[in-house]
């Protein structure tokens, strides 16, 4: 059985301020308990305040972090420094890193083992554009993300990582894919996990849904066999529509 994993990514959004208070209003109107994991991605920068403020209570993941542990890097920062201030995720590959700032599979990869050798949970973004899914590329778009992004990863390690799948025409558009499309693609990764990893490390990876996810969309999308969970942004921003995607899990 997966729990379900809702994780917030704020992006490059909130004040510091904002953001401890949301942390908060997350933590004290979470009424799932332990049926549903939760967690918020903040800024870099807010980290160590929004993790401080979530008191275990919500689990804190970063949007990025470089492969290096450390070093001369100017402007990142790496998966053990994300680790020190009480992250637990890291978001991997995501469509806007892959498409606005040039992040190849390989990178991606790189970022995947850095997480992985700090003890984290990578969330590993996968997802097709408009035009590749109307040409029907879907399915290779995601095998070769999948298979390039995890190139390496064994299948002891495979049991911590978390696989968003996020359609890029689904992303701050307000087009949600249909419960039936997403869980298309959801099967068909992991049928790709199922050929890589065998059967009962593919049946215990999460592979959450994200694109458009709001309160009143969220539980039919959850309730597909292979979506289990979701990866929210724009209604990840206030703790009302938060809660309500959260309790959509449920
Ligand atoms: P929206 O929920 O704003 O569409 O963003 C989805 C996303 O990119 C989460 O990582």
């Amino acid at each position: 059985m997966r729990r379900p994993f809702i994780a917030g990514n704020w992006k490059m959004n909130t004040t510091k301020a904002e953001g401890v208070a949301l942390v908060k209003g997350v933590a004290e109107g979470n009424t799932a308990g332990d049926a549903v994991e939760v967690a918020v991605c903040a800024p870099s920068v807010y980290l160590d305040a929004v993790a401080t403020a979530a008191a275990g209570k919500v689990g804190v993941g970063a949007q990025n972090c470089y492969h290096e542990a450390s070093g001369a890097f100017t402007g990142e920062i790496s998966a053990e420094m994300a680790k020190d201030i009480g992250c637990q995720y890291v978001i991997l590959g995501h469509s806007e890193r892959r498409h606005i700032f040039g992040e190849s599979n390989s990178d991606v990869c790189k970022k995947v083992h850095s997480v992985l050798a700090a003890g984290l949970t990578p969330i590993v973004c996968v997802g097709e554009l408009l035009e590749e899914r109307e040409a029907g590329k879907t399915t290779d778009v995601v095998a070769e993300q999948m298979y390039g992004s995890l190139a390496g990863v064994t299948a002891e390690q495979m049991k911590s990582v978390v696989i968003a799948y996020e359609p890029v025409w689904a992303i701050g558009t307000g087009k949600v894919a249909t419960p039936a499309q997403a869980e298309e693609v959801h099967a068909g990764i992991r049928a790709l996990m199922t050929a890589k990893y065998g059967e009962a490390i593919s049946e215990s990876v999460r592979i959450q849904y994200g694109g458009s996810v709001k309160p009143d969309n969220a539980a039919e999308l959850l309730s597909q066999p292979n979506i289990d969970g979701a990866l929210v942004g724009g209604a990840s921003l206030k703790a009302d529509s938060f809660l309500g995607i959260i309790a959509g899990a449920t």
